[in-house]
């Protein structure tokens, strides 16, 4: 097994592999770069198929956080875990006590959130070990509910309208054709402000529960999951996997703006360069799907959801910041998002 020949491993601090015989846990928690502060990633679920993919998932994901948190201007650094395990079956009070006493070890170097297969009740136990955890519903707040979703979908919306402004020289989404892919927690929520604010929404998801409450909900119109990539629309709002622009895909993309919420979705760099060249402005995925960490940080603080939102609404200039300067040197936005988050955090060579 390799992790210092990782791709992804790109000189993280620290990786502790948490082991917990009594109840079965089997984790991995990867802190890559403290420079702006504490660590902060979400801790993921999943029943990999092997170790090394384990591996290769929280080296990406804790980089991934470094460069987020940088770009959203937060006093954080970028961290994750991943438990080795199906949450459907192997859930269990105790195992996330365990995981919450690996958290504790580290001092809070590594603050731990909710992330695919965990939820605010699995931060809760974690929470009976260690302070180091957000995401947590402590009821105090009705605006809060512990799920991030709701400013994640805020923020891509903010950063959706400054690319529309970009291009269109004014940020007025009436009439404008938006086609979403995927209406989860955050897709859903995306589509109500996008309705609200006179869009026309075009949609589609594998749940067909999901797609109807939206062509219920929003007059939205259902595409295939097939079409939806390629369909006439003015912008493209991807909320579901990863990887959906990619030598098969790009070709057939119509819409002039990429804004969404799904993470990773250039499947390799050279993609955004062919965006650039297309005249697609792309809005890169991590600067603008950050307002869930912004929550889970103001909330660990106890500030109120309106300096939330107000720190959410800082996206739309940083998002402007990224296209400006990539017009300026001629490069793809996700480059040059690349290259200012790691003048942000202080990148060594
Ligand atoms: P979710 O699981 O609630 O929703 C994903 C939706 O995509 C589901 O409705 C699913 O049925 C649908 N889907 C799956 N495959 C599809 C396909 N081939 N075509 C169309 N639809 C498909 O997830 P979410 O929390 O809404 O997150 C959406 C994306 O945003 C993910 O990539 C996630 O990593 C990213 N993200 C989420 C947050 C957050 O706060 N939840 C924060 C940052 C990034």
């Amino acid at each position: 097994m390799s992790i210092f020949s990782e791709p992804a491993f790109d000189d993280h601090e620290q990786v502790v592999f948490a082991s917990d015989p009594e109840t079965g846990l089997k984790a991995i928690i990867a802190v890559h770069n403290t420079n702006l502060g504490p660590s902060l990633g979400g801790c993921r679920m999943w029943p990999y198929a092997s170790e090394q993919d384990a591996i290769h998932d929280v080296l990406r994901l804790s980089r991934g956080m470094t460069y987020k948190s940088a770009l959203v201007n937060l006093p954080l650094g970028g961290g994750k875990s991943v438990i080795i395990g199906d949450p459907r079956t192997q859930k269990t009070p105790e195992l996330f006590r365990a995981v919450g006493r690996a958290v504790e070890r580290l001092n809070g170097r590594y603050i731990v959130a909710e992330d695919v297969g965990t939820s605010p009740a699995d931060m809760a136990e974690i929470a009976c070990e260690t302070r180091h955890v957000g995401g947590i519903n402590d009821g105090t707040d009705p605006a809060r509910t512990g799920d991030p979703s709701p400013f994640t979908a805020y923020g891509v919306f903010i950063g959706l309208k400054e690319a529309v402004k970009y291009k269109n020289g004014s940020d007025d989404l009436k009439g404008l054709q938006v086609a979403i892919q995927g209406l989860g927690n955050v897709g859903f929520h995306l589509c109500e402000l996008l309705h609200t604010a006179g869009a026309k929404l075009i949609v589609a998801d594998i749940n067909s529960d999901a797609v109807n409450r939206a062509v219920d909900r929003f007059a939205a119109t259902a595409v295939s999951i097939d079409e939806i990539l390629s369909v006439n629309a003015d912008i493209l709002a991807p909320c579901a996997l990863g990887s959906i622009i990619n030598d098969t895909s790009i070709a057939g993309l119509k819409a002039g703006i990429i804004a969404g919420a799904a993470n990773n979705q250039l499947e390799a760099d050279h993609h955004g360069d062919i965006l650039r060249e297309m005249g697609v402005l792309y809005a890169p995925d991590y600067v603008i799907n950050a307002g869930g960490v912004v929550e889970v940080h103001y909330c660990r603080e106890g500030r109120p959801v309106r300096e939330t939102n107000r720190h959410i609404e800082s996206i739309g200039a940083t998002v402007r910041e990224i296209f400006e300067r990539a017009d300026r040197e001629s490069k793809s936005t996700s480059y040059i998002a690349d290259r200012l988050a790691e003048e942000r955090f202080g990148k060594t060579a």
